[in-house]
């Protein structure tokens, strides 16, 4: 203090000087508050029991750009916690200047409320208020899931067809019998037919690399099943000690509980762990055998963009889910039953 004076008193030309210098101009403040807020990001902090649903899952891996809409739908659920986190790490960034920065910064006087100052400034930091969604925790958080590798095989019900299709499709010979009873066991009881498939049980993280296109799935010890996810049938069995690596084709890979009549689920009432003692890995080595795009994929993709109209206002003519139509009303005349006035689809009784 004493030093200061003295300075002042005597040498009062250099202490101007000296005292331009120390102050800031607006753009070094501006400077100063996006520093900050570069070297302090936001991040989401997921709650262990905030997880990805099927559904939500389901549209990661099988559409090409499902993990980026995914996180677009996060942040607009969560838009209203992501801009308090914004204005947090703004009101952070203030806190850190003086009253003559805060002054520079916002070109008058400050009355000292900053939360005032915040909302005065938001638009201009705006681009440097990023919060990262933390996605991949919502991903490490969830269950494991029940994954179906469709064989793009259909199978009609007919006992001693379906059984040489299954058998020509894993290449076993007709006359080698070592899993004819898993396969016996599958069809024998899976009456109606319904589509060849490999069950497997992981978490959603593994599927993570998707975009490294892999070329082929090989399973060991695999569960074969049989669903029939149009009226809710079906059967697995477990060929133990058998292996066979198929074409890798992203569309034929599904959740079983995404799907209605989902086999897990809605068949058989089991747990998201039954097929658990199957490996499966997937490779990259250039593969010729092409299999088939699977009837379920093309399902699940209709269903998909069912549920995208309803989402955006309006249904689609001939989707018999009652539930995407809006304003449906019974009409008494013959031939009753309910119907959709918007798109005119009727469910008759
Ligand atoms: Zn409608």
């Amino acid at each position: 203090m004493i030093h200061v004076n003295i300075l002042k008193d005597s040498l009062p030309l250099i202490y101007k000087t000296m005292k331009t210098k120390a102050m800031k101009t607006k753009e070094e403040v501006r400077q100063k508050v996006i520093n900050y807020l570069k070297t302090n990001p936001q991040k989401v902090y997921w709650d262990y029991r905030d997880q990805i649903s099927v559904e939500q899952a389901q549209k990661i891996i099988s559409t090409e750009d499902g993990y980026n809409n995914f996180a677009d739908e996060v942040f607009e659920i969560n838009i209203d916690y992501i801009n308090d986190l914004e204005d947090y790490t703004l009101k952070n960034a203030l806190s850190e200047l003086n009253e003559e920065e805060v002054c520079l910064l916002s070109g008058e006087d400050w009355n000292g409320d900053t939360g005032d100052l915040v909302s005065e400034l938001r638009d201009e930091f705006l681009d440097y208020l990023e919060v990262d969604l933390n996605i991949d925790q919502l991903i490490r958080n969830s269950p494991n899931f029940v994954f179906f590798y469709s064989a793009g095989v259909e199978l009609n019900g007919d006992y001693k067809e379906d059984v040489r299709t299954i058998k020509r499709f894993l290449k076993i010979l007709m006359r080698d019998t070592t899993h004819d009873q898993a396969i016996m066991e599958a069809v024998g009881n899976a009456g109606y037919g319904g589509t060849l498939c490999f069950a497997f049980s992981c978490e959603l993280e593994e599927w993570m690399w998707m975009n490294e296109k892999p070329t082929t799935i090989t399973f060991r010890n695999p569960y074969i099943v049989i669903p029939n996810h149009s009226n809710g049938s079906g059967w697995h069995s477990q060929m133990k000690g058998f292996e066979i690596t198929l074409p890798f084709r992203k569309e034929n890979l599904y959740l079983d509980e995404a799907i209605k009549y989902s086999y897990t689920k809605d068949v058989c009432g089991m747990s998201s762990d039954w097929c658990a003692d199957t490996d499966f890995q997937i490779g990259y080595n250039k593969i010729s055998k092409q299999i088939k795009k699977s009837r379920i994929s093309e399902h699940m993709e209709r269903e998909m963009k069912y549920d995208e109209t309803y989402k955006n206002g309006g249904c689609t003519p001939g989707d018999m889910n009652i539930n995407r139509h809006r304003d449906v009303y019974y009409r008494n005349e013959f031939p009753c039953g309910n119907k959709c006035p918007h798109c005119g689809t009727f469910w008759i009784d």
